[in-house]
């Protein structure tokens, strides 16, 4: 029997490995640009906080966790919720009172497998935490869409605003009124989310669906006069900082906690999954899951799958690769032995360097070094061996020069040149 990795469970392969790496170096550089701090979490949380957190009525916590029922426990489908946990339960806001925190790791859904769409995924989760001011949300999205102008990547930003516990149940029913007229019209799923999640019908992908919520009351136009300053407050920020965005009122976030602003940055180049990330504002998230009240947050989820898919379907021309600085390659069994030591005096002076074992040919070794894109091949044969020299040749511009085959000396001319 072959045993293969899980359906939605994806090796990440050395080949693939220096993309992520240099997505992740890029989120890195800009995160801290915007003073953020790294977390680092567990992957096993108590499935009640995310029931408790993301609702009851969603799709993850209905469908998509991947949970053991024994044990009471979940592997984190999405990381805010553990953000604000740990928050909590660390106190963090006694330190300081507005924390900016982001974390990089895998999240667990279990959905149907699909380009774009994974059972184990990859996010960014950047959160502003204890921040109410308009400028934040604005900042978050100026934030993320650094990452992918850096990146080279071309996106959209859509944005909306959901409201607050106090003008949300009063477009709900504006909502359900209309919605009631059409119920029919609705798929099953949609008939159901009518009474669970009014909102949910709005971004009901079917086609049947759309046309019959085309005319829908919009949330933006029934906002309270709190969330209403706020909501302009966010989009004139936006446009201060230079950030195109549109107001897609269909968009309600599958996710209970958010209030006011959501948003999401969608692609046309990944098929049916469109958006790259998305977030919003949780403004009563804190105290819901216990922690002291009227701490606000704003945050988001940046999909590192669907990112390294763009940018290869970008970069055909994976460009070649720099593994090594200096590839030797030694010709008979006696030089073999001489530059394993030699080998071995460079690496700890923070070269990277190859050798080859098998007793292969000049041409064949060359051709590893070229491979592995060394910036240079040390060449020892017996005659070099004799001298006490090899060959070191530059592969950019294929000078050669006899040189010792000293560590000193080698770490020298290479650093120099
Ligand atoms: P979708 O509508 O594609 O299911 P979502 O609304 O469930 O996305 P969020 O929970 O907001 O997504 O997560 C933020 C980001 O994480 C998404 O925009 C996407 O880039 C990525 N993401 C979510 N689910 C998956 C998955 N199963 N596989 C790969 N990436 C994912
Ligand atoms: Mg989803």
């Amino acid at each position: 029997m072959k045993l293969k990795a899980l359906n939605g469970f994806k090796d990440i392969l050395p080949a693939d490995v220096a993309l992520w790496m240099r997505v992740e170096a890029t989120v890195r550089d800009i995160v801290s640009r915007f003073q953020f701090s790294e977390i680092r979490l567990p992957i096993l949380e108590k499935t009640e906080l995310f029931a408790r957190s993301i609702g009851e009525a969603t799709d993850i916590v209905e469908k998509e966790m991947y949970s053991f029922v024994d044990k009471g426990v979940t592997m984190r489908p999405e990381a805010t919720a553990q953000i604000i946990r740990a928050y909590i339960e660390h106190g963090l806001y006694v330190q300081r009172p507005i924390q900016r925190i982001f974390t990089i790791g895998p999240m667990f859904r279990h959905e149907r497998p699909q380009k774009g769409r994974l059972r184990q995924f990859h996010q960014v989760s950047a959160e502003v935490i204890g921040a109410d001011h308009p400028r934040v949300d604005a900042e978050v999205m100026a934030m993320s869409a650094m990452i992918f102008s850096e990146l080279g990547i071309s996106v959209s930003l859509e944005m909306n605003s959901l409201g607050c516990r106090e003008c949300r149940p009063a477009y709900k029913e504006k909502l359900l009124a209309f919605l009631s007229e059409r119920i029919d019209h609705l798929c099953d799923d949609c008939k159901r989310r009518s009474s669970t999640n009014p909102l949910r019908v709005l971004d009901c992908k079917k086609p049947g669906c759309r046309e019959q919520v085309a005319d829908a009351p919009s949330i933006v136009e029934n906002l309270c006069a709190g969330c209403d300053e706020h909501f302009g407050a966010v989009r004139s920020s936006l446009e201060q900082l230079g950030v195109d965005y549109q107001v897609n009122k269909f968009m309600v976030r599958g996710l209970d906690y958010y209030c006011r602003t959501t948003f999401e940055f969608i692609t046309g180049d990944l098929g049916a999954q469109s958006a790259v990330c998305a977030g919003g504002r949780y403004d009563g998230l804190v105290e819901q899951l216990g922690g002291p009240k009227k701490i606000g947050g704003i945050g988001f989820g940046l999909g590192l799958e669907r990112l390294v898919l763009l940018l290869q379907q970008k970069e055909q021309d994976q460009g070649r690769p720099n593994e090594l600085d200096l590839f030797i390659a030694g010709l008979g069994e006696e030089a073999v032995r001489l530059c394993y030591g030699l080998v071995n005096e460079l690496r700890v002076t923070g070269l990277r360097v190859g050798l080859d074992h098998e007793g292969r040919s000049l041409k064949s070794q060359m051709k590893q070094a070229d491979k592995a894109g060394s910036n240079y091949v040390l060449i020892v044969g017996d005659d070099e061996l004799a001298k006490g020299t090899g060959v070191l040749r530059n592969m950019g511009n294929q000078e050669q020069i006899n040189i010792a085959l000293d560590a000193a000396a080698i770490q020298q001319q290479l650093a120099g040149a």
